[in-house]
């Protein structure tokens, strides 16, 4: 392994900069027209390396067009879960005591397998929770991007294994870092392949075994992980993926007592319950969980006011701010706020709302009739309250298939404190905010539960500077026109939450990441009785 910086694959990127976005767009396309042909089929359960029926299934149907089946998937229940965790419960003395090096080629195995599929994953992404072609794709290279930098990170670490020393004559000592047990993996449907293909990989490399949970949205992406991490050579039982709902499936698999850890990322309420349950029950494994977002942005008086609205634009609606890291409150000094919020409007209704497939999606659809309702409700509760400067109604448009279309919405005179400038909705809203000083706007921008990201508009570098200083998020972005909140890197830009957006301050994609999954353990042995 060479040191310095890691490579990210960067599919549209690479594409861009070789002039070669035709054969993106058609790789894409052709992708999204085989893949289309497949869909429609069950999917089992998958425990200890077999497939397993349910009685009870679940359909997951397109959220950017009903007719489309993604598929029919089994509904597992505790017994389910009961078999998955004893399943990777026989699993792990073997998988633990598999040469890290051996652990770590199954993983690389598996990163090239996906670059190999990557249209393909990102096609079925597209379908399943309606993200563009563009968003996907980066999807899927963050996922290639988390098995590698974790596979380097563990290897350059020789498995967090140290060599013998002899402190004083006689006494042989080492000391590693072990796997748990199992961990319990449960994920969110906004990014259905990276989140879960990082936090498997972390639990699994590390030497643990796992049940994973996917969001019941979608299940389809994760059997495409499982299967080919079963390709690389993945032994039974360390890996079963156990479809269902949160209930049935998610509550069980925490409240198991076999279940030592967990990697849970999704909404602070069931985050916050995993971490409760552990407790109660004294459990002392790790509850890793990256949790929710109120992302504030701040514009001063120095700004570059294109920048900043084509920041603020794309976090707040790329993927219809279906993001923890989405731009949701933007704090605008008085001397550029008209400025500022005309040109946001202009520019959020020139976005193009639509289906995942179309090239020049930037909206797309809402995962569920409970976004939907939600979108209803805060709009309107954003209509009596403030001002509805554009945005606000569900789309109309005979040109796209039945979906839940609904358009970005840009809102002003809220107060700071106003639940609409406090709660996490996950659509694509965003407040305005006027304010006489950076002072005033940093003061508001940290006066939130959550920690996540923010981003800051100026052209001041005494300002970026105070900003940093005080500025209470786990990312961090100065004058990030491409999106002020949205688009983290693995290694450049770890990724994790401060206060209620995370429970460990250890940063996914990040040197400590891995770490969190084991426990060390300091062995001796006076004499000469074995090895220690
Ligand atoms: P969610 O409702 O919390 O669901 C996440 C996962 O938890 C799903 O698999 C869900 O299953 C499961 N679940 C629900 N209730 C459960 C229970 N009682 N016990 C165990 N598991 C349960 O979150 P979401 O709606 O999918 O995603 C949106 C949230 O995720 C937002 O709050 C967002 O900020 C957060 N998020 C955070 C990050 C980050 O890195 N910080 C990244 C992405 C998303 P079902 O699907 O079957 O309900
Ligand atoms: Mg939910």
């Amino acid at each position: 392994m060479t040191s310095g910086q890691f490579e990210n694959v960067l599919t549209v990127h690479t594409h861009e900069q070789n002039g070669m976005l035709d054969e993106f767009h058609e790789d894409y396309e052709n992708a999204v027209e085989a893949v289309g042909d497949d869909l429609g089929e069950n999917h089992p359960l998958w425990i200890n390396g077999q497939a397993v029926e349910t009685n009870e299934s679940f359909t997951v149907t397109d959220p950017g067009n009903f007719d489309r089946v993604i598929g029919e998937f089994a509904a597992g229940g505790p017994e389910h879960v009961d078999d998955a965790v004893e399943a990777a419960n026989d699993a792990f003395d073997d998988w633990k005591d598999t040469p890290f090096d051996e652990r770590v080629a199954i993983f690389r195995q598996a990163a090239d397998q996906i670059e190999d599929r990557k249209y393909e994953i990102a096609a079925v992404m597209g379908f399943e929770n309606g993200k563009n072609r563009t968003e996907a794709l980066a999807e899927v290279d963050e996922a290639i991007d988390f098995l590698r930098y974790y596979s380097d990170d563990f290897e350059r670490n020789e498995g967090y294994t140290s060599a013998p020393v002899e402190p004083t004559p006689g006494q042989r000592c080492v000391s590693d870092l072990q796997p748990y047990g199992v961990f319990g993996v449960v994920t969110p449907f906004n990014f259905p392949f990276a989140i879960l293909v990082g936090m498997t990989t972390g639990a699994l490399i590390t030497g643990n075994t796992a049940v994973v949970k996917p969001a019941s949205t979608t299940p389809l992406t994760a059997h495409l992980f499982v299967e080919i991490l079963t390709e690389a050579g993945i032994p039974d039982g360390v890996v079963n993926l156990v479809t269902g709902g949160g209930r049935d499936v998610g509550q069980p698999m925490i409240e198991h007592e076999h279940v030592a850890g967990f990697a849970f990322t999704g909404s602070r309420e069931v985050g916050l319950k995993i971490q409760e349950t552990f407790d109660e029950m004294g459990k002392r494994g790790p509850v890793i969980a990256e949790l929710g977002g109120k992302n504030p942005v701040i514009v001063t008086d120095s700004a570059d006011i294109s920048k900043a609205v084509s920041g603020v634009k794309f976090g707040a609606f790329s993927f219809s701010g279906q993001k923890c890291s989405a731009t949701s409150r933007v704090y605008v000094h008085t001397d550029v706020i008209d400025e500022f919020t005309e040109r946001l409007v202009e520019e959020t209704n020139k976005l193009s709302i639509g289906r995942p497939e179309d090239e020049d999606t930037v909206v797309s659809p809402l995962i569920d009739d409970g976004a939907l309702e939600r979108y209803n409700e805060i709009t309107e509760l954003a209509a009596a309250d403030g001002t509805v400067l554009t945005g606000g109604e569900t789309v109309d448009d005979s040109a796209l298939p039945d979906g839940r279309y609904v358009q970005p919405t840009v809102v002003a005179d809220i107060s700071h404190g106003h639940e609409l400038a406090t709660d996490e909705h996950f659509l694509p809203f965003v407040t305005i905010h006027p304010v006489s000083s950076l002072d005033e706007a940093l003061t508001k921008a940290n006066d939130s539960d959550y920690a996540l990201c923010a981003g800051l508009f100026t052209e001041e570098e005494s300002e970026a500077e105070t900003w940093f200083d005080r500025i209470e998020s786990g990312m961090c972005y100065v004058n990030r026109s491409q999106s002020a909140t949205t688009g983290a890197l693995v290694q450049a830009q770890p990724f994790g939450g401060w206060k209620f957006s995370g429970t460990t301050g250890k940063f996914a994609g990040g040197p400590w990441y891995l770490q969190q999954f084991m426990r060390q353990q300091s062995r001796t042995v006076v004499g000469d009785v074995g090895q220690p």
